[in-house]
């Protein structure tokens, strides 16, 4: 029974002893012992081909065999011994996967091999069967050999396989292992590049041709070996100048036709891939357009559209053709807003005077360079160009290493004298609540029409009237800055606009209510107008919101947009605005991406090209010419933004069904689209209208994962449901062919923009619809909302509001303060009223989130409850709170920046007052409240996020930035208190829409100017935060798969409140003394977990969190589509905490005593 395996255990150690002789030959070789080491080498072949035991054996670790082997091989100068060992070598590597070419490639296999090829091609003739062997084990060797590109290059022998390919063309069974090892060495740039001058391309151009059924094994790796020599610029050039791109164009076609049974998918992707890599260069593309690429491709992919396996020849079709797609201007006159707000000075180098500044044509520049040959190695003296390195460079360079700068500023900036008239809007602290004045205060609030020169009639809009060129147009010619057809540049101190009609609008058109008529006809219709014939007419009733939105009342909404100073001063309001939306009952899912659409919608664009004919292009909005088209045929869609936050500049219907849209950039400035706000009527109900937003400027969207606009239909409204809903089919968002000179970007590139597509079926006739790219939450409507606020006030509530300042374009910054008035004006009474933390928050900083506008009501809601928790709450703490930052660029309907053309929120560490006046009263203030020993407990801004799901916060964290870099910092000296984790991990308790993975307390560069950061670094804020609410949905807790509505955000906003109301028991200096207990809490509080994995990339902001979808979403089209790194998996949380003892979260109390 034990025969079998004495007999293995037998030939193992022959194989063993024949290896030792080996090896003793090796060390005294002697000429002789050629025919011993012949012999021998022989007898291990043969027991290596016969027994799968002696391979291991020879492999195993410790046998020597590998280093005997190669040795033999390198001493060697018989042919038939070569011969033996690389039959041996291929014998071993073929079985045994990696690890036996690892160990291969580990004793320096790689260049013995090159070397015996570089010197035995020194024959003449080769030796063929030499060569098929050391090719074939090049071919296994290669892709495990990391440095294999360079040492072939290095040795000599890029070209030695180089002649063996030309001089066996014919020759298949040498030609095929050869050009698989030219495939390999091809993937580095450089022998690419070397190959390239070698005559490497006109050698594959040999080989491949049209469609045949012979050695398409053959044919597939002379294209993949193409491919890869096309990813040098030079030899792309070089296969352009030789007329390849329509030879391949037409190989392609000839498959496509030929294989209808589609038995070669593989071979005619191929041919793509070389098609893809030649379009890279700005002279491939053209000669892509020459050859008639744009039609070939869109033929072929229309025909390959109803199989699904072809979907991979489809969509690198696409990718080409995009990438081809001649890039274009957007259609207007200038990118520069249509709005211009004069500044009170111009800081020369500031983002304004750039704009101003640009030579005149500037936005004509399209901007062809080629994006990827900038990082191009295309010469030999380049460093050298490693696969495996390119993969590392993910290392987060944003995040802060300079130890200095994530430590707190000491100095004092400011004297406290200049800081003294912040007392005012600190007058809690110093009031004595004497026994007959002792109740709350009464706020600052300027009674409506107190500036009666800002009275001017509000009209309602609806679809525009036949009056409306009359009425609308005297505001176009008082607010637009003189239009000079010559677009020279504007001299900066010379532009002055007067700001206000001059209120020549029909006074019939002040409508009250009752009087107020909803267009009943395509046409017709008007404000208490006469009724039109053959149009029914609806009267317009308000929808009874009033019980359903205790802070909604329209007419107060339409007193308070009298006081509302907008730059293009609007006169209009939009009817969602007025009427109110009421949160809808009904549960909105985040959409299932559908299959294709992205693909279709990216055809119908190339289609524009390929067929111009079909292509209406008829402008029907305009802000940029006088008389904005009324279009009176009933054939198209009329549109209007001129409402507050409105920002629709242009309007195009390219189609029957099908319209451009293009927003107007923020104010002062030539970009900021994301946004929208507008109206749209004269619309068919039951056909699919598709919109196409085509100057969005952010790379990717949650609009491709799910997320839908938002639409508010005004007969609904009447009918009794007045709600903003998701709406949209056909949803994405994608690169397209519109771009922006590199001079008018501002940088070294110029910008391509990105298309939302989305496409709705309008539900009634006669119906006037508003879209908007998230809830909108207009300022007038925060002021109307605090005027309510204030009417909720008790003897219990103490509530304020003062105005922190006047913003650039007039308008008052509201700032409140909200507690509990003192039990009584007892002495202990009013010194606990005056011990408690200050909680500082703001909101809508950024005015395309209007998210935070919802979140913020939601705690004002809260706030000012008359719940316990809330009175608990009060008096808890001294709230300070700024609803809205910007509200100049709220009313505007800006995305992103301040009438001064600046994101706010980059400003906080040097802000100008007259600039930036809220930002610089609200730093003012925090230094006020810091020199007077109440730095705040507290400190968070409410901004939306745009690419990701579920509610987060970003902190501030010393350690935690520390950890993320690779900087040899020593961390023993930083004590750090670990209280800034409290709050967080409190709201994911709490909150369901809060998720704490998704929180980041990492200090990145780019952020140091933000609040967050210098509040933190400045005032001294521990728990200075950031909270972000996504614009799309969840994708976790009680509201997994579903898009947030405003009344899950109102509850976060509440919840937050109900947070701050536990961190309270934390944070009680009286509490700590009577209980250690609260330790053990905090303990439980703060999960602890191993000590940070430093490599990690974890914590910090990761750009994208969506995970690969079936069908790849290439948003860019310069991508490369096999490999996005921009669709990262979401990380899991990796928050980890060193040692929870050393929290000093209890000792944080002292700016309070
Ligand atoms: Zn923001």
């Amino acid at each position: 029974m034990n025969k079998p395996k004495m007999a293995a255990e037998k030939s193992a150690s022959r194989v063993l002893m024949l290896l030792s002789q080996l090896e003793r030959l090796n060390e005294e070789p002697r000429v002789s012992d050629n025919e011993a080491i012949r012999q021998i080498t022989g007898k291990i072949l043969h027991l290596i081909q016969t027994q799968e035991k002696t391979r291991k054996e020879v492999v195993s670790k410790g046998s020597g065999g590998m280093e005997i082997i190669l040795s033999s091989l390198e001493n060697t100068h018989d042919l038939q011994t070569t011969l033996n060992i690389l039959a041996i070598l291929n014998e071993l590597l073929t079985v045994g996967g990696g690890r036996r070419t690892g160990v291969f490639v580990s004793k320096g296999g790689t260049a013995i091999l090159l070397q015996l090829l570089v010197s035995s091609s020194k024959d003449s003739p080769a030796n063929e069967e030499l060569m098929l062997h050391i090719h074939s084990l090049l071919v296994k060797v290669g892709p495990k050999d990391k440095k294999f590109g360079v040492k072939a290059r290095l040795n000599g022998a890029l070209n030695v396989t180089l002649n063996l390919v030309k001089h066996n063309l014919q020759n298949y069974k040498l030609l095929l292992p050869c050009l698989q090892v030219l495939r390999v060495y091809s993937s580095n740039l450089v022998n690419a590049v070397s190959l390239g001058k070698s005559g490497a391309l006109e050698s594959m151009f040999e080989i491949i041709g049209p469609f045949s059924k012979k050695s398409t094994t053959l044919l597939k790796v002379a294209l993949d070996t193409l491919a890869a020599l096309l990813k040098s610029g030079m030899n792309a050039r070089r296969a352009v100048d030789r007329g390849y791109l329509p030879t391949l164009l037409a190989i392609y076609q000839d498959w496509h036709r030929n294989d209808t049974r589609h038995r070669h998918v593989v071979i005619r992707k191929s041919i793509l891939g070389c098609i893809k890599n030649l379009t890279n260069i700005k002279l491939g593309r053209k000669a892509f357009i020459d050859a008639n690429g744009m039609r070939i491709l869109y033929n072929t992919s229309t025909e390959c559209l109803p199989v699904r396996t072809l979907d991979p020849l489809v969509n690198t079709s696409s990718l080409i053709m995009r990438k081809c797609f001649p890039k274009n201007r957007l259609p207007l006159p200038t990118i520069k807003s249509v709005f211009h707000h004069p500044l009170p000075h111009i800081p020369a180098g500031g983002p304004v005077a750039q704009l101003y500044n640009q030579p005149p044509g500037v936005d004509d520049v399209v901007d062809e360079s080629d994006e990827n040959e900038a990082t191009e190695v295309d010469t030999e003296n380049d460093t050298e160009y490693d696969e495996d390195e390119t993969g590392h460079k993910t290392q987060n360079d944003d995040i802060e290493t300079d130890i200095n700068k994530l430590r707190p500023i000491q100095m004092n900036i400011r004297p406290f004298d200049e800081l003294r008239v912040y007392e005012y809007f600190c007058r809690e602290f110093s009031e004595n609540f004497e026994d007959d004045d002792f109740e709350s205060p009464t706020s600052v609030i300027p009674p409506s029409g107190i500036n009666s020169e800002l009275h001017r009639p509000i009209i309602i809009p609806t679809t525009p009237t036949s009056l409306e060129p009359q009425n609308r147009r005297p505001l176009r010619e008082d607010v637009l800055p003189p239009k000079s057809d010559s677009e020279s540049p504007l001299e900066l101190d010379s532009i002055s606009i007067s700001k206000r009609p001059e209120g020549k609008s029909d006074p019939d058109l002040v409508c009250s209510l009752g009087r107020l008529v909803l267009d009943g006809g395509m046409n017709g219709g008007s404000v208490d107008g006469p009724q039109e014939e053959g149009g029914e007419q609806a009267v317009l009733e308000v929808p009874d919101t009033a019980a359903l939105l205790p802070l909604h009342d329209p007419d107060l909404y339409l007193e308070m947009v009298k006081s509302t100073r907008s730059v293009p001063a609007y006169t209009e309001v939009a009817y969602p605005d007025y009427f109110g939306h009421v949160a809808l009952n009904l549960r909105e899912p985040i959409l299932e991406r559908v299959y294709g659409v992205q693909r279709t919608k990216i055809f119908q664009d190339i289609e524009r090209l390929i067929h111009p004919s079909d292509i209406l292009d008829k402008v029907v909005y305009d802000l940029d010419i006088q008389s904005c088209p009324v279009i009176e045929n009933g054939e198209s869609l009329k549109f209007n933004s001129k409402f507050e936050s409105g920002n629709l500049r242009k309007a195009i219907q390219v189609r029957k069904f099908e319209y451009d849209l293009i927003l107007n950039s923020d104010i002062n400035s030539n970009h900021y689209h994301q946004w929208f706000y507008f109206e749209v009527g004269n619309m068919r109900p039951g056909v699919r209208y598709r919109f196409n937003i085509i100057n969005c400027e952010k790379s990717n969207s949650q609009f491709n994962y799910g997320m839908q606009v938002l639409m508010y239909s005004v007969q609904d409204a009447i009918n009794g449901n007045p709600h903003w809903v998701r709406t949209g089919s056909d949803i994405c968002y994608y690169k397209n062919h519109f771009s922006r000179s590199s001079i008018a970007a501002g940088g070294q590139k110029g910008k391509s923009y990105f298309t939302l597509t989305f496409t709705v079926t309008f539900q009634h006739k006669d119906d006037v619809c508003y879209f908007a790219y998230h809830y909108p939450y207009t300022y007038s409507m925060l002021k109307m909302h605090l005027q309510k606020l204030s009417a909720l006030r008790t003897a219990q509530i103490y509530y304020r509001q003062d105005d922190l300042c006047e913003t650039l374009g007039g308008n008052s910054c509201p700032l409140l303060t909200i507690t509990a008035m003192p039990e009584s004006s007892r002495d202990d009474h009013i010194s606990q009223f005056k011990s408690r933390p200050v909680v500082f928050l703001s909101a809508r900083v950024h005015p395309g989130e209007t998210n935070s506008s919802w979140v913020m009501k939601g705690s004002l809601e809260f706030l000012m409850s008359s719940s316990p928790q809330a009175q608990s709450l009060r008096e808890g703490y001294i709230f300070k709170i700024i609803p809205m930052l910007n509200p100049d660029g709220v009313i505007n309907g800006n995305h992103r920046c301040s009438l001064s053309g600046e994101d706010l929120n980059r400003q906080w560490q040097s802000p100008n007052a007259e600039l930036h006046p809220t930002i610089y009263q609200a730093k003012s203030l925090l230094q006020y409240l810091r020199a007077t020993g109440r730095t705040p407990l507290v400190f968070c801004d409410y901004h939306g996020h745009s690419r990701k799901k579920n509610v987060f916060m970003y902190g501030c964290s010393i350690k935690e930035t520390v950890w993320q870099t690779s900087v040899n910092t020593s961390t023993c000296d930083l004590h750090e208190d670990l209280g800034y984790r409290t709050l967080p991990k409190l709201l994911s308790q709490m909150a369901p829409a809060f998720s704490l993975s998704s929180c980041s307390f990492v200090v990145e560069r780019s952020k140091e100017a933000t609040a967050r950061v210098v509040v933190w670094r400045e005032i001294g804020v521990q728990r200075s935060y950031t909270m972000e609410s996504t614009l799309c949905g969840c994708d976790q807790g009680k509201y997994k798969g579903l898009q947030i509505g405003t009344s899950e955000l109102e509850e976060m906003g509440a919840q937050f409140c109900l947070a701050l109301l536990r961190l309270r028991r934390f944070t009680t200096p009286l509490e700590l003394h009577n209980h250690n207990s609260h330790l053990d809490m905090d303990n439980d509080l703060i999960e602890t977990r191993n000590i940070p994995n430093i490599t990690s990339p974890t914590t910090y902001v990761l750009e994208e969190d969506e995970p690969a979808f079936l069908e790849e979403v290439d948003y860019s089209a310069e991508s490369n589509d096999e490999n996005d790194p921009d669709l990262e998996p979401d990380l899991q949380d990796n928050h980890a905490l060193p040692d929870p003892h050393s929290d000093a979260e209890f000792r944080r109390q002292g700016s309070l005593n």
